[in-house]
């Protein structure tokens, strides 16, 4: 445990789980019950909608998404935007659609790279020939 900046307000703080200082803390409990009260009442909504109508700022509430502090009865009900395309998420980084296409491309990348050895070779080979003359 060492002494960190808060990354809320920015004041020094005892390190400790949360990673907030205790004042951040404390605001985070109320606005994660207050969430989850719209929620409950409300259903499903997306960040930006939870941020019109309690007030807490989308960054705070999307890293309560994140360390899975929103659930209700165990459900995640607030949306946010796949890191990709916009598309809303419920959970992960990036929506299906996305993430399919996302294990496709790294996939192409690697086909590439084969190629890419294979004809260099080729060229490697060729111009061996080239100098034999
Ligand atoms: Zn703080
Ligand atoms: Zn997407």
């Amino acid at each position: 445990m060492g002494i960190k900046n808060c990354p809320e307000c920015g004041k020094l703080y005892m390190e400790n789980p949360s990673g907030l200082c205790p004042e951040c803390y404390a605001h985070e409990e109320v606005y994660e019950h207050q969430i989850g009260e719209y929620l409950r009442e409300h259903g499903k909504a997306s960040v930006e909608k939870i941020h019109e109508e309690t007030g807490v700022k989308e960054k705070i509430i999307l890293r309560m998404i994140k360390s899975g502090r929103l659930l209700v009865d165990g459900v995640s009900l607030i949306s946010y935007p796949c890191d990709m395309c916009g598309v809303p998420i419920y959970e992960g980084r990036i929506c299906a659609k996305c993430g399919s296409s996302f294990s496709k491309q790294v996939k192409e990348v690697w086909r590439d790279k084969e190629n890419y050895g294979s004809q260099r070779e080729g060229l490697r080979m060729y111009s061996k020939d080239d100098f034999k003359k």
